[in-house]
């Protein structure tokens, strides 16, 4: 438990000083494409629990707040809806964190949130956003009463890689727990699933995030979940990842990297894998999310790497867009690549950014009274598991 505690403890101690979402910012409108037809909505809540209880992902920080009243949410739910110049097919509900979570959002106003959303966009698909563990038999029940039996839970898998989910990325997540959510939604008839996928966690090469990545599709689309969404990582302050750039111990991929891993994916399960998170300008923008970088290639290549990937999303032959992304040539992505392998062992790594990060966040007293124990549980979990992507 000691590299558990490290994280929780580097996570809080750098989301000190965040600014809050205040109170007067309800709802946000992250993305809105007439052309797709599709919204998502964000509403204001106070937060995700494993953030505000434990110092959250290392690679997250998706905000908080004070906690609002439920009259207050659902008022926000109507101001989102007003607020839209065409009528969605497709709606993306998030939260701070799970929006099923009734430490997040209570059942009642739950209820009255989507019971506005289905009265008011009566044909819409919706996609709620939420944490795997948040998804019971109850609360599947709960929503499908109010939208109806076809709707869809999206949740962040990030790895199918224990390691890289303890070691890297602080989810409190298992491999397992998540296959045993994926089967719940499977009784339910109508109900669908798509799983995050990571990429770019902390402390891995690149190389070992392009497989990574590959192995943690295969896996889940093997597994019953229904889709894929790939998110390169955005850097994001307050998180430990943000924190590792600026010391020169982690190295944001590039853009190029889900040409990599579509490349390397079947072309068969490309239909069912998405991305998202891969534009500069998505419509983010607010004064809590000042500092966010996003994942680049050059400026130029960036345009046709930026039409490929769009027209991948847009649908057509997904495994010759794969290839076509794979052909592209720029200075950049050879520098890309000539930076993918690293020849220290992940351990030594992940041992090297823990000491850093202990005594310089927590204090030297911090890694004298728990270095040798995180040393030792490292060591253990590196022999007992295999590198990240080849288990
Ligand atoms: S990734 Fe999910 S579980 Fe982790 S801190 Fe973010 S919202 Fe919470
Ligand atoms: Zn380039």
């Amino acid at each position: 438990m000691a590299i558990a505690k490290l994280l929780s403890h580097l996570g809080l101690a750098l989301r000190k000083g965040r600014p809050l979402v205040p109170a007067s910012c309800g709802h946000r409108i992250v993305v809105a494409d007439a052309q797709r037809r599709f919204v998502q909505i964000w509403l204001r809540t106070r937060g995700c629990r494993h953030d505000i209880l434990n110092g959250g992902c290392t690679i997250c920080n998706y905000w908080a707040s004070t906690e609002p009243q439920a009259d207050e949410m659902v008022a926000a739910m109507g101001a989102a809806l007003d607020s839209l110049a065409f009528e969605p097919e497709m709606i993306v509900l998030s939260a701070s964190g799970s929006f099923l979570d009734a430490w997040e959002i209570a059942p009642p106003a739950r209820r009255r949130i989507l019971a506005l959303l289905r009265a008011r966009c009566p044909k819409a698909s919706v996609i709620i956003e939420t944490h795997h563990n948040t998804v019971t038999p109850e609360c599947i029940a709960d929503c499908s009463e109010i939208l109806g039996p076809r709707w869809t839970v999206e949740m962040g898998l990030e790895s199918a890689s224990r390691q890289v989910l303890r070691c890297c990325i602080n989810k409190p997540l298992t491999p397992d727990g998540f296959l045993r959510t994926i089967e719940a939604i499977r009784m339910a008839p109508g109900l669908s699933s798509i799983a995050n996928v990571a990429l770019g966690a902390p402390f891995l090469s690149g190389e070992e995030i392009i497989a990574d990545a590959v192995a943690t599709v295969t896996w889940a689309l093997g597994h019953g979940v229904d889709e894929c969404v790939l998110f390169p990582m955005n850097l994001k302050p307050h998180t430990l990842t943000y924190w590792l750039h600026g010391q020169g111990l982690y190295r944001q991929p590039s853009l190029w990297v889900l040409a990599d891993v579509l490349a390397a994916l079947p072309a068969e399960l490309l239909p069912r894998v998405n991305f998202a998170w891969h534009r500069v300008d998505r419509g983010q923008y607010s004064e809590w999310d000042e500092g966010i970088v996003a994942p680049m290639t050059c400026p130029n290549c960036y345009p046709r790497v930026m039409e490929l990937l769009e027209q991948y999303l847009a649908g057509g032959s997904r495994g010759e867009l794969a290839q076509a992304l794979q052909r592209q040539q720029c200075p950049c992505r050879d520098q890309w690549n000539a930076a993918k392998h690293v020849d220290q062992p992940l351990g030594d790594r992940l041992l090297q950014g823990y000491e850093r990060a202990a005594v310089t966040i927590l204090g030297e007293d911090y890694w004298a009274r728990h270095g040798a124990a995180l040393r030792e549980e490292l060591q253990q979990l590196m022999e007992r598991e295999g590198p990240p992507g080849l288990e």
